[in-house]
């Protein structure tokens, strides 16, 4: 087709999608596309070193083995496994998650547990059972791009709660929640993650939790823990979960998307049993039941596989990327940089000196072959501007160095404009 053709083709598929444009619901509004997805296709380019994205690097996992063991599955379980499940999810998986999260100190039965399509559609059907539009919900500033996400397409405000070195800080919550009141708004839940933070790298201090518990419960707010990090600390440390503090008052989300793999989809929600009734109706009507297949992979696999040992492989892993970026951001970054030392999980989060803004200035770290994430992502209120996030989950060690360094220079450039 000559390009004019091509161009009519163009122009009609716009005028299409026009005519739609006054059919949407109102909460599409809130639907955009997110920073961090949009960059994707620019970051993948093999010459470009991603420090932008959070895959897990699955490269330890024992491939050979699962490919037998899912065979296996199919061919004793098939019938099972390739069937339409319950929406609340099969239940020996379903104990088996008990056991996981045992390891973080949480007690739980089974019933109280619903699988989900990875913890992202935890996010969403929290979302949809609790808030209405205008709810106010409070996240740490800065927060997970894809729980931003989901609050906006309900149309829930979002109202940041500061962080410092040791996580939410108890002040600025009780602040943001008497600020939110007296605005005459209506607050749904405080989400957090607290340990290993995206994008923030921090962990929430054992000290604060129970304070922040009391101030939730005192003030009615029920809290909504995300955890897919907590088994991720590089010296196998955990932290006691929220839930396992306030276990009445705390919805608490956990994944096998970082301990085992993404791909699968596999994740959960343990929530209060009335909680968790609404959340499996929710579930029903938007997905009838999470894959059978894949929950029945997850199961197995934790049944004949030292899922234990693969963890400490995947933090041994970690540990050593984290440590390659430290180095290079210690040994590259110009003065003025200031940036999170993460004891687990992917991310760092750096500041830039005063003058940069890190959205503005990635096109020229593309061109010079790096990509991060820019802050204002994981706002929901235009702050992050001078902030990025720097994954080194997923680049060897070799690479981060060099992504550091040539990120490094970038900043040099633009600072001498
Ligand atoms: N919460 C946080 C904090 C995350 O970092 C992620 C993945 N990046 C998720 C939830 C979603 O994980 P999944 O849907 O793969 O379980």
């Amino acid at each position: 087709m000559s390009d004019h053709g091509s161009q009519e083709v163009e122009n009609t598929h716009e005028r299409v999608l026009d005519a739609h444009l006054d059919r949407y619901a109102q909460r599409t509004a809130g639907m955009t596309a997110s920073e961090v997805r949009a960059l994707f296709a620019v970051a993948n380019r093999p010459e470009v070193v991603s420090l932008a994205g959070g895959m897990p690097n699955l490269a330890a996992l024992p491939l050979d083995s699962l490919a037998d063991e899912i065979s296996r599955l199919i061919v004793e379980e098939g019938q099972q496994a390739l069937q339409y499940g319950s929406a609340h999810g099969v239940p020996r998986l379903r104990e088996q998650i008990c056991e996981v999260m045992q390891l973080e100190g949480i007690s739980a039965h089974a019933d109280d547990v619903m699988v989900t399509v990875g913890s992202q559609m935890a996010l969403d059907m929290v979302t949809r059972i609790f808030c209405d539009p205008g709810d106010v919900v409070l996240a740490e500033g800065p927060s997970y791009v894809g729980a931003l996400g989901s609050f906006s397409a309900y149309q829930a405000e979002v109202v940041h709660v500061a962080m410092d070195d040791e996580g939410l800080n108890p002040d600025g919550l009780r602040e943001a929640i008497s600020k939110v009141r007296s605005a005459g708004k209506n607050i749904k839940f405080l989400y957090t993650i607290p340990n290993f933070h995206n994008p923030a790298g921090i962990t929430l201090a054992v000290h604060r939790r129970a304070e922040i518990l009391e101030i939730c419960r005192h003030h009615g707010i029920l809290v909504l823990e995300d955890n897919p990090y907590g088994l991720l600390g590089f010296d196998g440390q955990t932290y006691p979960a929220l839930r396992s503090q306030d276990p009445d008052n705390v919805v608490y989300l956990g994944s096998f998307s970082k301990v085992f793999a993404s791909g699968l989809r596999v994740g959960w929600v343990l929530a209060p049993h009335a909680v968790r009734e609404k959340l499996v109706l929710a579930a029903e009507s938007a997905t009838l039941c999470p894959p059978t297949l894949n929950q029945m992979i997850v199961s197995r696999y934790l049944e004949t596989h030292d899922w234990k040992g693969q963890i400490k492989t995947y933090q041994e892993q970690y540990r050593q990327r984290r440590d390659a970026m430290l180095g290079a951001l210690e040994q590259h970054m110009p003065p003025g940089c200031d940036w999170t030392r993460p004891d687990g999980g992917f991310m760092v989060w750096m500041t830039a000196p005063e003058g940069v803004d890190t959205k503005a200035m990635l096109p020229r770290a593309v061109t010079q072959r790096v990509a991060y994430a820019s802050g204002t992502g994981f706002y929901a209120d235009g702050l992050g501007s001078r902030q990025m996030r720097l994954s080194f989950c997923y680049p060897t060690p070799e690479r981060i160095q060099e992504g550091v360094r040539r990120l490094a220079n970038t900043i040099t450039d633009e600072l001498d404009l």
